[in-house]
């Protein structure tokens, strides 16, 4: 069975191809700058090299055209036709509450995504222009709609309510959904192997920290907690996004600076964070090297960053009544050993301690705490488009020859 995960932002497509006899990759690539100027297709057949495609690529449904068409390229595509191509899975960021595992698309689906656009304007549309394009070229092959917000659904009331009246709740779903789930659950469900125990006995705090970054506690296989909520800017300081701050300050700012609420918005999405403390850059990779040359607010960026990340996990450890592994996953929790000692530097009262030797590593899966740590921590690189690939499998193949 061949299954093509897609995911669509706003103006960029990723594409992965799997093989799901043996879930290996047989391609995968990007569209970047759909709907403007300078438009390419990086198109990537595994062990062959990268072959760059521009066009004028106008909107999703002529890059989903470019995509199948690379895929059966007589000299670098990887299936003999697009018919080969029995499923697709998406990723759909925002599923509300109505959405609580993968689900086939249906017209019933697709309007119910419709709906959610207002909790994700920024996210739910691209996948849905993505899942319509697909269905216009392909209109006899089943899609699968996996969502970042469908593992978080197993929180309990008192973690995913505000303290804001309970008519916000009822009337326009103000509350916390969490984002990354794909990922949480791909990792905590490594660490279970890793560890050799059913993760219905594990108590997980997975820490996915990239660009976006969140945190989740894991207990019984089930998220009882996460620290993105009603949007993914809630939580942890992040690249250009500031996490948890005191609600007052937005209206004191507008006040202040005479700012608009879309004004305020791109603010704090886009100006703050890391980039906003260290007036330097959103990409770990710069602040560390300017924290190397005594650049005291690159170094402040990170302390902040990794002390938030710390409290998190303490705070996850009470609200789980306990521990067995921490989990780092995504571009900065796989390849900062850096990071990651300092955010467990501290940590010791949990019963755990970095292996320096171990933690050198980078992008690799692997347990870094010191031999025989109560609790474990490991490096688990992430990898939502196999999550998806797998449920995608899951649900279509009952319908497929
Ligand atoms: P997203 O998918 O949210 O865009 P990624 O998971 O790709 O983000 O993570 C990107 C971030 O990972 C970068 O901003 C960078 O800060 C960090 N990162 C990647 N590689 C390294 C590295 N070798 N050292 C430190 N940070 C890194």
């Amino acid at each position: 069975m061949k299954v093509l995960v897609v995911n669509c932002g706003s103006s960029s497509l990723k594409y992965q191809l799997f093989n799901m006899e043996d879930e290996s990759v047989l391609a995968k690539g990007l569209v970047d700058r759909i709907g403007l100027d300078g438009s390419v297709l990086n198109h990537q057949p595994t062990g062959k090299p990268k072959v760059p495609l521009t066009a004028e690529i106008k909107n999703h449904t002529i890059a989903i055209k470019m995509v199948l068409e690379a895929l059966a390229h007589p000299e670098y595509g990887v299936v003999s036709s697009i018919e080969e191509i029995d499923a697709i899975g998406h990723r759909v960021v925002h599923g509300a509450e109505k959405f609580s595992d993968s689900v086939l698309i249906s017209p019933a689906v697709l309007a119910a995504l419709d709906e959610f656009t207002e909790l994700a304007p920024l996210h739910n549309p691209p996948n849905i222009a993505g899942i319509n394009a697909c269905a216009e070229i392909l209109p006899s092959v089943p899609q699968v709609g996996v969502f970042d917000t469908a593992f978080h659904q197993t929180m309990p009331k008192h973690a995913f309510l505000y303290g804001i009246p309970y008519e916000a709740y009822k009337k326009y779903g103000v509350r916390r959904y969490g984002f990354h789930g794909t990922s949480h659950k791909y990792v905590s469900q490594r660490a279970a192997e890793m560890i050799g125990d059913h993760m219905s006995n594990l108590r997980i705090i997975t820490c996915h920290l990239g660009n976006g970054a969140s945190i989740t506690a894991i207990k019984n296989g089930k998220s009882i907690d996460t620290s993105m909520g009603f949007t993914p800017l809630e939580g942890l300081v992040m690249g250009t996004r500031c996490g948890d701050i005191d609600p007052a300050i937005p209206p004191y700012l507008m006040r202040k600076e005479g700012m608009t609420p879309d004004e305020v918005d791109t603010y704090l999405n886009k100006k703050s964070g890391v980039l906003g403390l260290s007036g330097l850059s959103s990409d770990f990779r710069d602040l560390e090297e300017a924290a190397d040359k005594g650049n005291e607010r690159a170094q402040l960026a990170i302390d902040v960053f990794a002390y938030t990340v710390r409290k998190y996990i303490g705070s996850y450890a009470a609200a789980m009544g306990g521990v067995d592994a921490i989990v780092f996953t995504a571009g900065l929790g796989e390849n900062s050993p850096r990071m990651r000692d300092q955010i467990c530097n501290g940590l010791e009262f949990l019963g755990t301690r970095v292996d320096a030797a171990k933690n050198a590593g980078r992008g690799k899966e692997q347990e870094i705490s010191v031999d025989g740590s109560k609790v474990k921590i490991f490096v688990i690189p992430t990898n939502e488009e196999l999550v998806i690939a797998r449920d995608t499998k899951t649900i279509c193949l009952p319908l497929v020859k």
